[in-house]
């Protein structure tokens, strides 16, 4: 799974050399001084417990980044949010599943945004289109993992 972040993040990022950027994946939100940046995607979950699958158009990701301007090198961290299964919620967060195009997107719009901040773009394109799908219901932050860790966009 996570190749297919690091592919698409060095496609993107290879146009900011002579900088080199990483990315890394994280457990949790990393202490010291970086710049973050929380997207949304459609995603998919599926509940180990019993089975119920649902699609979510609120399927969060928190990027952290920051670029040493002395060594000429870039990092950027990210996470991936759980949510819980409505049926169980059982306190565990299943896993989000993230299709190509949506990881392609996300990356996008930090690559973006990052160009804003260190490279001068100057209105980075913030792409909020979606796959085309019908779940239309309100954000229920119980079973929201990016809400309990206080990223998500939508908190009460
Ligand atoms: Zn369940
Ligand atoms: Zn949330």
């Amino acid at each position: 799974m996570e190749q297919m972040w690091q592919v698409e993040f060095q496609r993107l990022f290879a146009q900011y050399l002579p900088h080199l950027w990483f990315l890394s994946v994280v457990e949790e939100r990393p202490t010291g001084v970086w710049s973050v940046f929380v997207d949304s995607a459609k995603v998919r979950f599926c509940c180990e417990e019993c089975g119920h699958g649902w699609t979510s158009m609120k399927g969060r990701v928190a990027f952290w980044f920051t670029l040493n301007l002395m060594v000429g090198e870039g990092f950027v961290l990210f996470k991936l949010f759980g949510q819980q299964c409505d049926r169980c919620k059982l306190g565990r967060y299943e896993p989000a599943m993230w299709y190509p195009e949506e990881v392609i997107k996300v990356l996008a719009n930090v690559y973006n945004r990052i160009g804003q901040v260190y490279y001068g773009f100057y209105q980075p394109p913030i792409h909020r289109s979606r796959r085309q799908g019908k779940p239309r219901t309100p954000h229920n932050s119980d079973l929201c993992q990016a809400c309990k860790d206080g990223v998500c966009t939508e908190r009460r």
